[in-house]
């Protein structure tokens, strides 16, 4: 399968194995990965986050319900939230989630954005599971047509060390654990060079008091909601 299904197939595993209930993916772009997640049993809130609206709301139409759904309800209900906004901004309608995933973004973010996402990720956010994907800087002498980044968006592309320095570096701060692997394998004849796609999986190694939920439950609301649909 395509690698960006790779990445989504190893969330869902995660999803399958681990039933978390409340599921948010930031930097959900055209909301691919919700749109597989909308169906699975054990997830009652899905939330979307993504900076541009337009990008949001291309696909958006695939998360609303259908009448059948309303004349066959499923056992559980199902909130879906997407919201406009950055992930550089604190929002309690974040808070409180089992798991958050970030495929292929950090990438995408300058110097201090990056700063203030892990901040935000970590600090405020504090799910019980962050997944984070970004490409192997070390795969790119295997894709052809590569010079330079993948995508001219990209503000930076890790090696191996690079990524795992940060992401250990991240985990000791906010204690958390943090494992690695990634998706998309290199040939067997090739070198040693790592996945195509890089992925830490973080785990909170703490249980956030209600005192320092309800604190954060009062900061101001930022993002800008642009889908709300209960199932
Ligand atoms: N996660 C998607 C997937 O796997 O199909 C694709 C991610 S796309 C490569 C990166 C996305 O991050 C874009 O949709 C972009 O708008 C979004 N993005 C970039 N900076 C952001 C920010 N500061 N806050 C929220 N989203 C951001």
């Amino acid at each position: 399968p395509p690698l960006y299904q790779q990445r989504y197939q190893f969330v869902k595993s995660y999803v399958d194995t681990y039933k978390p209930k409340k599921v948010a993916d930031l930097g959900c772009s055209e909301c691919a990965l919700l749109h597989t997640l909308r169906f699975w049993d054990c997830i009652e809130v899905l939330v979307g986050l993504d900076i541009d609206e337009d990008v949001l709301r291309r696909k958006m139409h695939t998360l609303t319900p259908l009448a059948a759904h309303y004349l066959e309800p499923s056992k559980t209900s199902l909130t879906v939230n997407l919201y406009q906004g950055s992930v550089t901004q604190k929002d309690p309608a974040l808070l409180g989630f089992d798991l958050i995933t970030c495929i292929e973004l950090i990438e995408h973010l300058k110097a201090d954005d990056l700063a203030d996402f892990r901040e935000v990720l970590f600090g405020f956010m504090a799910p019980f599971t962050v997944i984070i994907s970004t490409p192997n800087a070390e795969f790119n002498i295997l894709l052809p047509k590569c010079t330079g980044f993948r995508h001219p968006d990209h503000k930076f592309e890790w090696n191996r060390r690079e990524f795992q320095s940060w992401a250990t570096e991240v985990a000791e701060c906010f204690n958390y654990r943090v494992e690695f692997t990634g998706v998309g394998e290199p040939l067997q004849d090739s070198k040693n060079v790592g996945f195509c796609s890089q992925i830490a999986v973080f785990t909170r190694n703490y249980t956030e008091s209600e005192e320092s939920l309800k604190r954060k439950m009062e900061y101001k609301s930022v993002y800008k909601t642009v889908l709300h649909a209960v199932y």
